[in-house]
Protein backbone atom coordinates (compact mmCIF):
# COMPACT_ATOMS: atom_id res chain seq x y z
CA UNK A 1 0.00 0.00 0.00
CA UNK A 2 2.79 2.32 0.15
CA UNK A 3 4.85 0.92 -2.79
CA UNK A 4 6.22 2.67 -5.93
CA UNK A 5 3.27 1.58 -7.77
CA UNK A 6 0.54 3.34 -5.12
CA UNK A 7 3.03 6.42 -5.23
CA UNK A 8 2.92 6.60 -9.35
CA UNK A 9 -1.08 6.38 -8.95
CA UNK A 10 -0.45 9.58 -6.75
CA UNK A 11 1.72 11.47 -9.44
CA UNK A 12 -1.01 10.22 -12.44
CA UNK A 13 -4.14 11.49 -10.22
CA UNK A 14 -1.99 15.48 -9.81
CA UNK A 15 -1.23 15.28 -13.50
CA UNK A 16 -4.93 14.55 -14.28
CA UNK A 17 -5.35 17.86 -11.55
CA UNK A 18 -3.14 19.90 -14.09
CA UNK A 19 0.22 19.77 -12.72
CA UNK A 20 2.38 20.23 -15.10
CA UNK A 21 5.73 20.62 -13.38
CA UNK A 22 8.01 17.44 -14.32
CA UNK A 23 10.40 18.76 -10.75
CA UNK A 24 7.27 18.58 -9.03
CA UNK A 25 6.09 15.44 -9.91
CA UNK A 26 9.68 14.18 -9.40
CA UNK A 27 9.63 15.30 -5.95
CA UNK A 28 5.91 14.05 -5.32
CA UNK A 29 7.54 10.37 -6.68
CA UNK A 30 10.29 10.55 -4.31
CA UNK A 31 8.71 11.75 -1.00
CA UNK A 32 7.45 9.07 0.95
CA UNK A 33 4.26 10.68 2.34
CA UNK A 34 3.33 7.68 4.51
CA UNK A 35 6.15 8.56 6.57
CA UNK A 36 4.25 11.84 7.46
CA UNK A 37 1.22 10.50 8.93
CA UNK A 38 0.94 8.18 12.03
CA UNK A 39 1.29 4.18 10.96
CA UNK A 40 -2.53 3.65 11.27
CA UNK A 41 -3.10 6.03 8.86
CA UNK A 42 0.17 4.96 6.44
CA UNK A 43 -2.61 2.84 4.21
CA UNK A 44 -4.55 6.25 3.43
CA UNK A 45 -0.89 8.32 2.26
CA UNK A 46 -1.22 8.63 -1.09
CA UNK A 47 -4.74 9.25 -1.56
CA UNK A 48 -5.95 12.81 -2.98
CA UNK A 49 -7.09 13.45 1.04
CA UNK A 50 -5.49 16.29 4.08
CA UNK A 51 -4.71 13.46 6.98
CA UNK A 52 -4.94 14.28 10.46
CA UNK A 53 -1.58 14.25 12.22
CA UNK A 54 -2.84 15.52 15.72
CA UNK A 55 -3.18 18.64 17.43
CA UNK A 56 -6.52 19.53 14.92
CA UNK A 57 -4.09 20.08 12.37
CA UNK A 58 -3.61 18.23 9.18
CA UNK A 59 -1.11 17.15 6.53
CA UNK A 60 -2.17 19.24 3.72
CA UNK A 61 -3.73 17.01 0.21
CA UNK A 62 -1.19 16.03 -2.05
CA UNK A 63 -2.90 18.06 -4.51
CA UNK A 64 -2.31 21.19 -3.11
CA UNK A 65 1.43 20.51 -1.92
CA UNK A 66 2.04 20.24 -5.59
CA UNK A 67 0.71 23.40 -6.68
CA UNK A 68 2.33 25.22 -3.83
CA UNK A 69 5.01 24.11 -5.05
CA UNK A 70 4.66 24.38 -8.38
CA UNK A 71 4.29 28.15 -7.44
CA UNK A 72 7.31 28.28 -5.57
CA UNK A 73 9.03 27.32 -8.58
CA UNK A 74 7.41 29.73 -11.24
CA UNK A 75 10.88 32.13 -11.13
CA UNK A 76 13.44 29.36 -11.15
CA UNK A 77 14.95 27.24 -8.14
CA UNK A 78 14.89 29.10 -5.40
CA UNK A 79 17.73 29.97 -3.51
CA UNK A 80 16.21 30.60 0.37
CA UNK A 81 12.36 29.09 1.10
CA UNK A 82 10.66 30.23 4.30
CA UNK A 83 7.92 27.56 5.04
CA UNK A 84 5.19 28.96 7.68
CA UNK A 85 4.01 26.08 9.40
CA UNK A 86 6.05 22.53 9.82
CA UNK A 87 3.34 20.95 10.54
CA UNK A 88 4.19 16.90 9.58
CA UNK A 89 7.21 17.97 7.75
CA UNK A 90 5.90 16.96 4.12
CA UNK A 91 6.17 20.52 2.48
CA UNK A 92 9.03 20.70 3.67
CA UNK A 93 10.85 17.48 2.36
CA UNK A 94 9.03 18.39 -1.18
CA UNK A 95 10.45 21.64 -1.00
CA UNK A 96 13.78 20.13 0.10
CA UNK A 97 14.28 18.54 -3.09
CA UNK A 98 13.72 21.32 -5.47
CA UNK A 99 14.81 24.33 -3.39
CA UNK A 100 18.22 24.96 -2.01
CA UNK A 101 17.43 26.06 1.49
CA UNK A 102 14.59 25.60 3.84
CA UNK A 103 13.82 26.96 6.57
CA UNK A 104 10.83 26.21 8.49
CA UNK A 105 8.78 27.61 11.35
CA UNK A 106 6.19 25.49 13.58
CA UNK A 107 4.19 26.88 16.56
CA UNK A 108 3.35 23.00 18.19
CA UNK A 109 6.15 22.10 19.33
CA UNK A 110 5.89 18.28 19.58
CA UNK A 111 4.64 18.21 15.87
CA UNK A 112 7.82 20.11 15.05
CA UNK A 113 9.99 17.45 17.40
CA UNK A 114 8.37 14.31 14.85
CA UNK A 115 9.07 16.47 11.66
CA UNK A 116 12.39 16.75 12.10
CA UNK A 117 13.10 13.38 13.61
CA UNK A 118 11.44 12.56 9.54
CA UNK A 119 13.27 15.26 7.77
CA UNK A 120 16.43 13.58 9.65
CA UNK A 121 15.44 10.07 8.56
CA UNK A 122 15.05 11.32 5.30
CA UNK A 123 18.31 13.07 4.94
CA UNK A 124 16.84 16.02 3.89
CA UNK A 125 19.87 18.31 5.25
CA UNK A 126 19.01 21.73 3.61
CA UNK A 127 15.95 22.13 5.44
CA UNK A 128 16.85 23.52 9.23
CA UNK A 129 13.72 23.95 11.88
CA UNK A 130 12.36 26.37 14.56
CA UNK A 131 10.00 26.56 16.80
CA UNK A 132 8.53 29.76 17.00
CA UNK A 133 5.75 32.25 15.46
CA UNK A 134 5.79 31.88 12.10
CA UNK A 135 3.83 35.62 12.09
CA UNK A 136 7.41 36.80 12.96
CA UNK A 137 9.79 35.08 10.16
CA UNK A 138 12.65 34.31 10.45
CA UNK A 139 14.79 37.82 10.26
CA UNK A 140 18.41 35.79 10.89
CA UNK A 141 18.17 33.86 7.30
CA UNK A 142 16.15 36.69 5.59
CA UNK A 143 15.90 37.63 2.83
CA UNK A 144 14.00 34.87 1.12
CA UNK A 145 13.43 34.38 -2.66
CA UNK A 146 9.89 32.47 -1.55
CA UNK A 147 7.72 32.61 1.85
CA UNK A 148 4.90 29.93 1.73
CA UNK A 149 2.64 28.60 4.43
CA UNK A 150 -0.36 26.14 4.61
CA UNK A 151 -2.01 28.06 7.49
CA UNK A 152 -4.56 30.85 7.00
CA UNK A 153 -3.78 34.48 8.37
CA UNK A 154 -6.77 36.39 7.88
CA UNK A 155 -4.61 39.10 6.54
CA UNK A 156 -1.33 39.46 4.77
CA UNK A 157 1.30 40.01 7.60
CA UNK A 158 2.91 43.25 6.00
CA UNK A 159 5.87 42.51 8.23
CA UNK A 160 6.92 39.42 6.69
CA UNK A 161 6.92 41.13 2.79
CA UNK A 162 10.34 42.62 4.74
CA UNK A 163 12.15 39.63 4.62
CA UNK A 164 11.36 39.00 0.89
CA UNK A 165 14.48 39.41 -1.12
CA UNK A 166 13.88 41.88 -3.71
CA UNK A 167 11.45 40.36 -6.78
CA UNK A 168 11.06 37.63 -3.83
CA UNK A 169 7.01 36.39 -3.79
CA UNK A 170 5.06 35.10 -0.85
CA UNK A 171 2.45 32.55 -1.25
CA UNK A 172 -0.04 31.88 1.45
CA UNK A 173 -3.67 31.29 2.03
CA UNK A 174 -5.36 34.26 3.27
CA UNK A 175 -9.04 34.96 5.26
CA UNK A 176 -10.99 33.32 7.48
CA UNK A 177 -14.22 30.73 6.43
CA UNK A 178 -13.19 31.98 2.66
CA UNK A 179 -9.91 31.84 1.57
CA UNK A 180 -7.79 32.46 -0.78
CA UNK A 181 -4.42 31.97 -1.98
CA UNK A 182 -2.97 35.62 -2.50
CA UNK A 183 0.73 35.50 -4.22
CA UNK A 184 2.89 39.08 -2.73
CA UNK A 185 5.62 39.85 -5.30
CA UNK A 186 8.17 41.88 -4.08
CA UNK A 187 8.78 44.66 -7.55
CA UNK A 188 11.14 47.92 -7.57
CA UNK A 189 7.94 49.81 -7.58
CA UNK A 190 6.41 47.90 -4.30
CA UNK A 191 4.23 44.50 -3.78
CA UNK A 192 2.40 43.47 -6.34
CA UNK A 193 -0.61 41.06 -5.36
CA UNK A 194 -2.49 38.04 -7.41
CA UNK A 195 -5.59 36.24 -6.33
CA UNK A 196 -4.42 32.74 -7.32
CA UNK A 197 -7.28 30.42 -6.44
CA UNK A 198 -10.10 29.29 -3.77
CA UNK A 199 -8.24 27.27 -0.89
CA UNK A 200 -9.13 25.78 2.36
CA UNK A 201 -6.61 25.77 4.96
CA UNK A 202 -6.28 26.30 9.00
CA UNK A 203 -5.94 29.00 10.22
CA UNK A 204 -2.80 30.44 11.16
CA UNK A 205 -2.21 31.55 14.96
CA UNK A 206 -0.45 33.69 17.18
CA UNK A 207 1.82 32.88 19.44
CA UNK A 208 3.49 29.72 20.29
CA UNK A 209 2.25 26.00 21.81
CA UNK A 210 5.14 24.25 23.72
N1 LIG B 1 2.67 21.78 5.20
C1 LIG B 1 2.29 21.03 6.38
C2 LIG B 1 0.86 21.33 6.73
C3 LIG B 1 0.73 21.70 8.11
S1 LIG B 1 -0.83 22.41 8.59
C4 LIG B 1 2.56 19.57 6.14
O1 LIG B 1 3.05 19.25 5.07
O2 LIG B 1 2.29 18.75 7.01
C5 LIG B 1 -0.32 24.00 9.09
C6 LIG B 1 0.65 24.06 10.22
O3 LIG B 1 0.86 25.46 10.50
C7 LIG B 1 0.20 23.44 11.53
O4 LIG B 1 1.16 22.51 11.96
C8 LIG B 1 0.11 24.62 12.50
O5 LIG B 1 0.49 24.32 13.83
C9 LIG B 1 1.10 25.60 11.88
N2 LIG B 1 0.93 27.01 12.25
C10 LIG B 1 -0.22 27.71 12.43
N3 LIG B 1 0.06 28.98 12.78
C11 LIG B 1 1.41 29.09 12.84
C12 LIG B 1 2.32 30.14 13.17
N4 LIG B 1 1.90 31.37 13.50
N5 LIG B 1 3.63 29.88 13.12
C13 LIG B 1 4.10 28.64 12.79
N6 LIG B 1 3.29 27.62 12.48
C14 LIG B 1 1.98 27.82 12.51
Amino acid sequence: MTSQRTRLRLIERLKAQGIRDDRVLQAMSETPRHLFVDEALAHRAYEDTALPIGFNQTLSQPYIVARMTELALQRGKPGRVLELGTGSGYQSAVLARVADEIYSIERIKPLLSKAKARLRTLKARNVRCMHGDGFEGWAEFAPFDVIMGAAAPETIPQNLLSQLAPDGFLLLPVGGSEQKLVQMTSTSEGFEETIIEDVFFVPMREGVHR
